[in-house]
């Protein structure tokens, strides 16, 4: 008796809890690992995370996850990942990767695996607006282009070399010049080909090339071997200049720009009236091109100060070069484009050169993406991350205007018997259904989410706590009454809410969150299924 009881002494003041324990594996591990409670406290947090952030260890533990995510409001184009901050301010993004576990007390846990994805994230962007904007410069450069492997095949050629040779891309592609031209001219192009594949250089000379009319005319060629990311010669770049009609006159610029698929418009710099669009432009804007030539550009733009900004960046740099831009249609709807502008002189005129490039459908999707991750997939409401940004701008909101504002912590009681009873598959059923009870009840700016499990929060802006108790009353009924079907019938369940109101001008989010949940422990306490206002001992 005597050892058997010593023995359990020791091994708890040492906190040999095999869980806890277990945890510490994580130590080693070069991966940034922690251990979080569904309040978003940090239980534990392993050396690579502390280092990851700058902290020393073990100050992360006993922290809020939150705490350390940059606020509201930067969120990513492209949507996936979260930013936290480091202690010497700078912002990370990171991966997270998180797995439900159970703690040493057997309550929910969360353990989160953070992958830094900073730098990857920077280039990815970095890479697709130069990808972008390399395709869009290739195709809609008013000079015929063209790209040959080394073997000498076209790999690739520009709308302008297609419009100048009147061969069309696909009847091009992995042929050699002996299937475009006769013989002897052939094999002059090859030549040079073979000398600027067998070492680096530029060649520079004229030959006649085979034309839309089907006659041929001189040209002068430049070509260019490069090299493949190997470092191995991986073919030839080549332009051709008409010698017959090197002066691209004023018509057939315009029929070049005609043909682009991106919206071009030019307007003067003196008085922003517009001078010339392309078909492509007035399709967008929804408007004959008479109207739009003379109207101003800045008509055009959706929001002043994304207009602000195009010309603060044209003023300081010269040139807009794929900015995200908003314009509006004739009928008032608006479209996201890529927004490109260069500043040229034509014919003696300051103008400024503007491609538009559509891609509203792609933003939306981008848009529908991020909506989907602010949700939480089962109930379709808030999820934690989502909550929390939102509830912080309210919380701002009621500080700033010293409006009363309360929170409530709503926990359904014994959830785990409705899944061991009727399965797993009723119980989400439930929590869908609590989630719709919640909103049934709550005024429409009244903000829900889903803290995780069969936990939800709520926060009541302009409520105190006393009127919420009896906005959570009225929900904890609602919620009672309500019958939930499963598989051997209806069935009900009932709820514990703890309530806690904004305490002074330094409360935060976090704080009241905490003190909903020692009001919602009580409840559980006194016998469940009621609602407990916070009160300072509890
Ligand atoms: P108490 O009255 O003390 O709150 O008892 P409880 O059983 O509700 O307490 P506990 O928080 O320990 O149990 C919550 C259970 O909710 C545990 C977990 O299996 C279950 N759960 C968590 N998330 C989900 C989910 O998405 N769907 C289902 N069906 N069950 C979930
Ligand atoms: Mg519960
Ligand atoms: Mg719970």
């Amino acid at each position: 008796m005597f050892d058997s009881g010593s023995t359990a002494m020791i091994s708890q003041e040492n906190g040999n809890d095999p869980r806890q324990a277990g945890w510490r594996a994580f130590d080693v591990l070069p991966a940034a690992v922690c251990v979080v409670t569904p309040m978003g406290e940090i239980r534990y947090a392993n050396p690579a995370l502390h280092a990851l952030l700058g902290h020393p260890v073990p100050s992360l533990v006993g922290t809020l996850l939150s705490e350390l995510e940059v606020a509201a409001g930067t969120a990513a184009p492209s949507g996936s990942g979260r930013q936290l901050r480091r202690r010497d301010g700078r912002c990370l993004w990171v991966a997270e990767t998180a797995t439900p576990i159970e703690g040493p007390d057997g309550t929910p846990l969360q353990l989160s695996v953070f992958t830094e994805i900073d730098e990857w994230r920077r280039r990815e962007l970095e890479l697709h607006n130069r990808l972008l904007m390399r395709e869009a410069l290739f195709d809609t450069l008013p000079v015929p282009v063209f790209v040959k492997d080394v073997r000498g095949q076209y790999a690739d050629v520009n709308s302008a070399f297609e419009r100048y040779t009147g061969l069309d891309r696909r009847d091009i592609l992995q042929r050699t010049a002996f299937a475009l031209m006769e013989p002897g001219s052939a094999k002059v192009h090859a030549a040079h080909d073979r000398r600027l594949l067998a070492g680096e250089g530029e060649a520079h000379y004229e030959e006649p090339v085979p034309v839309a009319d089907g006659s041929l005319r001189m040209a002068s060629l430049s070509k260019v071997s490069f090299r493949d990311s190997a470092g191995n010669i991986g073919g030839i770049v080549g332009v051709i200049h008409d010698l017959i009609d090197s002066q691209p006159n004023e018509a057939r610029l315009e029929a070049i720009l005609e043909q682009s698929p991106i919206g071009v418009s030019v307007s003067r710099r003196d008085d922003g009236r517009i001078v010339f669009v392309n078909t492509r432009f007035a399709e967008l804007i929804g408007l004959p091109r008479e109207r739009l030539v003379g109207s101003r550009a800045r008509d055009y733009y959706l929001d002043n100060h994304q207009r602000e900004r195009v010309l603060e960046r044209l003023r300081a740099a010269g040139a807009v070069v794929n900015m995200e831009v908003q314009f509006k249609k004739a009928d008032g709807s608006p479209f996201w484009t890529l927004f490109t502008v260069n500043q040229a002189i034509i014919q003696g005129v300051e103008v400024n050169l503007a491609w538009i490039y559509d891609y509203t459908e792609r933003r939306n999707m981008e848009e529908a993406l991020r909506d989907m991750a602010s949700r939480d997939p089962l109930t379709g409401i808030h999820n934690r991350r989502s909550f929390m940004e939102l509830a912080r701008q309210q919380l701002a909101r009621a500080h700033r205007f010293h409006e009363p504002l309360a929170v409530f912590v709503l926990d359904v009681d014994h959830f785990k018997r409705i899944n061991d009873s009727y399965g797993h598959a009723t119980g989400d059923d439930a929590l869908r259904m609590v989630a719709a009870g919640c909103q049934a009840i709550l005024r429409e700016y009244d903000l829900l989410g889903r803290l995780g499990g069969e936990e939800f929060v709520v926060v009541l802006p302009g409520a105190t706590a006393d009127e919420t108790r009896v906005v959570a009353e009225r929900v904890r009924r609602y919620l009672a009454r309500m019958p939930i079907p499963g598989p051997d019938g209806r069935f009900h369940l009932t709820s514990s809410i703890g309530i806690a109101g904004l305490e002074g001008a330094t409360d935060t989010l976090e704080k009241a969150i905490h003190r909903a949940d020692l009001a919602l422990y009580r409840a559980k306490h006194e016998g469940r299924n009621r609602v407990v206002v916070y009160e300072p001992g509890m």
